[in-house]
């Protein structure tokens, strides 16, 4: 049915490049020096000026950005991270990876996304922070808690992700107050093939971050160039962005309105195309606000219509399996029916730039024929 060399409805998602891309990476490569170097300190200085920010710390992968961030807050054995079960791993990894305990909550149904109410009725006297996830590039408003979590001293770390360019209101995800942390890896909105970053709040926790980021070493990497010795002021990650990582961002970034437009036709087409399907429930992006980072329905017999598009070559997804349930966070399980029972519903559509509305429409299509099967060939009710 599909059959060409663009990445196509075969895949999931897959990274998007414009072109230019492999020429800046030529740039670096021949310039000799490929560890954190003036490339990756302008990739930094786009992404503030891009979110209208005063810095943006650039690391290796979204994942060590939420670990640094995490600690930037101060988090560590003993505090309690509110966090959406309903999430990538790497999420509840950075918690834990600071000692800290994860405080599964649900999320709402309709956008995969957690709620205020939901913020709160989980606060206990060990909450230090908040980690809400902004699932498939949707803003997530916790106005509502906020006046409480401050109180509290509870920090909000946003786990941005999926949500680069998206919006809250009028304000770019980034740019909200809240300490975010971005994904820049293969399939995310931008990519740096590998690389992340975080929007620090102050000047003081940008300077924490960069410390972090660099083995706890306090000099930056240009004074270290002028002298004979560091200073090593504390613990500290190997998080470094390379300027080959950073040259492909500073690419992406340029282009990025391109991405974004792309994403977010493709969401409004398959809006279009699954409108009024029986049994199909679209997860509401917000796509006025978002850039779109997938394209998620919840249908009956989730495993079987995988299989059925699977089998014919179709890119399918689950994003993501619970983590509350995972033998790894065992110790922080408790129950949570409504993620329990969306997780078996969820099934990630293929979704990236370079597909295209007849893409959509072969997906849909086959969408559409995989429910009616899978619904004539349900076992007779049985109990
Ligand atoms: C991709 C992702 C991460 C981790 O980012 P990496 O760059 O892969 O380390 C964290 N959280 C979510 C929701 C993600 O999708």
């Amino acid at each position: 049915m599909i059959n060409s060399s663009r990445p196509d409805a075969r895949r999931n998602a897959s990274p998007y490049l414009y072109g230019q891309e492999a020429a800046a990476v030529a740039q670096v490569l021949e310039s000799g020096q490929y560890g954190h170097t003036g490339v990756t300190e302008e990739f930094e200085r786009g992404i503030a000026a891009f979110l209208g920010v005063d810095d943006a710390v650039a690391v290796s992968s979204g994942t060590a950005a939420l670990h640094i961030a995490l600690l930037v807050a101060g988090i560590g054995p003993g505090d309690e991270v509110i966090v959406p079960s309903q999430t990538f791993c790497a999420t509840v990894q950075a918690i834990v990876a600071c000692g800290a305990s994860p405080r599964f909550v649900e999320v709402s149904p309709d956008t995969l996304c957690v709620e205020s109410g939901a913020v709160l009725e989980a606060i206990t006297p060990a909450t230090r922070a908040v980690m809400p996830v902004l699932y498939g590039g949707r803003a997530v408003d916790l106005t509502a808690a906020a006046e409480v979590l401050g109180e509290r001293g509870i920090t909000v770390i946003e786990d941005a992700a999926h949500a680069f360019g998206s919006s809250l209101g009028t304000r770019l995800v980034g740019s909200t107050g809240a300490l975010t942390c971005f994904s820049f890896g293969p399939i995310k909105n931008l990519t740096c093939i590998e690389g992340g970053a975080i929007v620090p709040r102050t000047s003081q926790e940008a300077g924490v971050a960069r410390r972090l980021r660099t083995l706890g070493i306090t000099q930056s990497q240009a004074e270290r160039g002028r002298t004979t010795t560091y200073a090593v002021a504390g613990f500290g990650l190997r998080a470094t962005l390379s300027s080959v990582h950073a040259a492909v961002g500073s690419v992406q970034l340029e282009q990025f309105p391109i991405a974004a437009a792309k994403r977010k036709a493709l969401w409004l087409a398959y809006e279009a195309e699954l409108h009024g399907m029986r049994n199909v429930v679209l997860v509401d992006v917000d796509v006025d606000h978002s850039v779109p980072f997938n394209c998620v329905v919840r249908v009956p017999e989730r495993n079987r219509v995988h299989a059925t598009l699977h089998a014919q070559g179709i890119g399918v997804g689950v994003h993501y399996p619970p983590n509350h349930t995972q033998p790894a966070f065992a110790p922080w399980h408790r129950p949570l029916p409504v993620t329990e029972m969306v997780g078996e519903e969820i099934m990630s559509l293929p979704f990236h730039p370079a597909m295209d509305s007849g893409d959509v429409h072969s997906v849909v299509s086959a969408l559409e024929r995989a429910l009616n099967t899978v619904r004539e060939t349900q076992p007779k009710a049985s109990r």
